[in-house]
Formats: structure tokens, sequence, C-alpha cells
């Protein structure tokens, strides 16, 4: 029997490869056939509760955890209970919900019901005939990113490219502006659940290609290379760190062993070519480590240049924003291959890993974004 709600979930999702299961029980369907979807294994216990397993892509290490992203149809309005199982990781994250796709609350308190280890997390959900999105985080995938370019592509001082191919052939976009002597580096997404970091990206690169004079001074002296998402394909296949290589591509930075990392080399050699210097990398993340924002940077004793960004920046921002803690973590350089220690050991500059909490409130970040990006601008436009 096919039932009618199984056909419209069939026809208003994007065509994708069905590569995760699906199941239903006459009156509610469970699938995760689009893309950022998540779904490892499905099916409806006797007591009419579904149970869902997301497995991590790499279950092999020992912090690995799951993305987990589906949607739930139904037949009518309904309470439906779904409980989550991560064998292999645990629950880390507070489910999103949305009935578009597009807009996203997080689910309320009285629906989630989580295990003492954290294994596991049972959902008691009120879904209707619109059907209902089940995400980690919100869906940002290529619709996001596409719109995005669009916004960047129409500003009068940035061009967009394709610099390179992921694995599976998707572009990797640069936007940037004109040639200067020093350029600052914005990059984002190279782990796919951390869309947190994305989102305060989106406004910090808002804030620096604003019309503000603070601005405009600053876009006069740096050019800006901005690479909004640097891991499609693990983004668009619901991966919790890696690419379709399966490596974290913030451990590849030195080996260059993948075509999303070596697209960006690629661009790096271009850019000393044409006397291009980077003076400030931002690679943006997200954590389970700390409620807000924590900065990894360089000590002072490493010397970056310009000497002490870091704590100037941070101290200025300080001054500015209550109620909205963050933490500065400087760390001296380690042999992992991430974008902080490639940066600074080959430039000897400030390489920052920006990173917001997982369940940080999206209006504070939206909120308080702006002053990170106004201080990076003056203290970088006090450098020698
Ligand atoms: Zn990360």
């Amino acid at each position: 029997m096919t039932c009618r709600f199984v056909l419209i979930v069939i026809m208003t999702l994007p065509a994708l490869a069905l590569a995760h299961p699906s199941c239903e029980n006459g009156s509610v369907a469970i699938d995760a056939h689009f893309e950022g979807g998540r779904l490892d294994h499905c099916e409806f216990s006797a007591d009419e509760v579904v149970e869902l397993t997301f497995r991590a892509e790499d279950y092999r290490v020992s912090d690995a955890f799951a993305w987990f992203s589906f949607r739930v149809a139904t037949d009518g309005p309904r309470e439906v209970k779904i409980k989550l199982q991560f064998p292999d990781s645990y629950a880390r994250f507070w489910p999103k919900l949305s009935t578009d796709g597009r807009n996203w609350i997080r689910a309320p308190e009285y629906g989630v019901e989580r295990s003492e280890v954290g294994k596991s997390m049972t959902l008691t959900l009120d879904v209707d005939e619109t059907g209902l999105w089940v995400s980690a985080q919100e869906l940002l995938t290529s619709r996001y990113y596409d719109d995005w370019l669009v916004q960047l592509d129409g500003h009068f001082e940035l061009e967009t490219e394709i610099i390179g191919e992921s694995v599976l052939g998707r572009p990797i976009h640069l936007a940037s502006t004109r040639d200067k002597r020093e350029a600052v580096l914005l990059l984002g997404r190279q782990h796919p659940v951390e869309v947190p970091g994305a989102i305060a990206m989106r406004t910090f690169v808002d804030v620096v290609m604003g019309n503000s004079d603070l601005a405009r001074e600053f876009r006069e002296r740096y050019m800006l290379v901005i690479l909004p998402l640097i891991n499609p394909d693990g983004v668009a296949l619901g991966h919790a760190r890696h690419n379709a290589g399966l490596t974290d591509l913030n451990r590849d930075w030195g080996p260059f062993t993948q075509p999303e990392t070596q697209a960006v080399a690629a661009l790096l050699e271009d850019l000393e070519a044409r006397d291009v210097a980077p003076r400030l990398v931002l690679d943006f993340h997200a954590t389970k480590m700390w409620p807000t924002m924590i900065f990894y940077t360089q000590t002072p004793d490493d010397d970056a240049r310009p000497r002490r960004f870091s704590s100037r920046w941070l101290d200025s921002v300080d001054e500015r924003i209550d109620n909205f803690e963050f933490k500065h973590d400087p760390r001296p350089p380690s042999g992992q291959g991430n974008v902080k220690n490639y940066f600074f050991k080959r430039y000897g500059i400030p390489a920052i890993t920006y990173e917001m909490g997982d369940e940080v409130d999206r209006s504070a970040i939206i909120e308080h974004t702006p002053v990170f990006a106004e201080e990076m601008m003056r203290t970088m436009l006090e450098a020698p």
C-alpha cells in the first residue's frame, strides 16, 4: 500500500541518491533523502516508537560523534515518539526543528529526553501534514551557500570564482576583493556540523564588506579572501567532520592529500605570485567545549606579526561586550595539520580558530559578531 503522505514526501524533496534508509508504518514516515540528510537505520518498535540509529562516519576516533537530520511525515496531526540512538558516539546536539527546511527553532525542552549516558534521546513531536525536519543543527546546505554567493557576487568590490573541486566534484568557491599587498583570509565550514561558526562568518563578512567608514578604510588597505564552504561534500552527505575522502580537512594542512585543501594551497601560491601577503587568518568553527565562544590563538611568545594582535583585538572586544562570555585560549603550535598551525608556521601571522558554541543563541551571534568584526578591523588598521 502506498500512502498519500509518502508520495508527498518523495515529490517535495530534492532528487538525490537514496542512500539513506527510510521507514513507515501507514501513518508515520521517516526519511533523510535530502541534502545534509543523515539516517543509518530506521524501524518501528512494537510500542509505536520510531527507533533511529546514527553512526559516526569514522567511529575509530575517540571523540567520534554523529550528525542527524531526517524528516517526519504523517497522515494528519499526531504525536510521534522518536528514539535517536548513537551506538558508536553520543548525542552531542540539541535537536533543531523546521517545517520548511529554512527556518529553525530549538526543540522545546519538554519534548526532549536524553538518556543518562548520552547514547540516546527520545523526542516527542507534534507533527501534521506539513511534515517536520529534525536536525542536529540548522541545514545550511548548498541552497544557503548559493544564496550567499549571489549576495557576495552582487557586491561591487567582490568577485566570485571557483578555485577547485571537492572529492565528488562540488565547486570550492572564493569571493575576493581586488589585490592589495596585504590580505585577510576568512575560512568557513571545514567541519560540516559546525553551523554556528557558519552563521557567525556570514555576519562577520557582512560587517567587513559593509558601508561603514571603518570597513571602507579597512578594505582600502586589506584584500579580503573569503572561502565560505571548504567542505561541500561533507555538508551534503551529512558528515560530522570529514570530507568525502573520509579525511578531517583541518588535519590536512601541510600533507595536502585532499582536493579541497589542495585548492586553497594553490590559491596561496597564486596570491604569493601576485605579491599579496596574508596578514591574518580567521577559521570559523563550532565547539562543544564552551557555551558561547572560544578563540584558539598563538601565544605572545610565538611572536606572530602583527604583534599581540589576538590580545589587543579580544581585549578591545571585551570592553564593548557585556553578558556574552568568550574565552581567549592562546596555545603554542602543535604538530596537528590545522589552519592555525599551518598559517602561523608558513607566514608568521595570527592564524585563529574562531569557535562558536554548538548551542549558542543564534540571535546572540547576530548581535555580537559585528563587535568582533569591527575590532578586528580597527586592530588590523593599527598594525605597522
Ligand atoms: Zn571544527
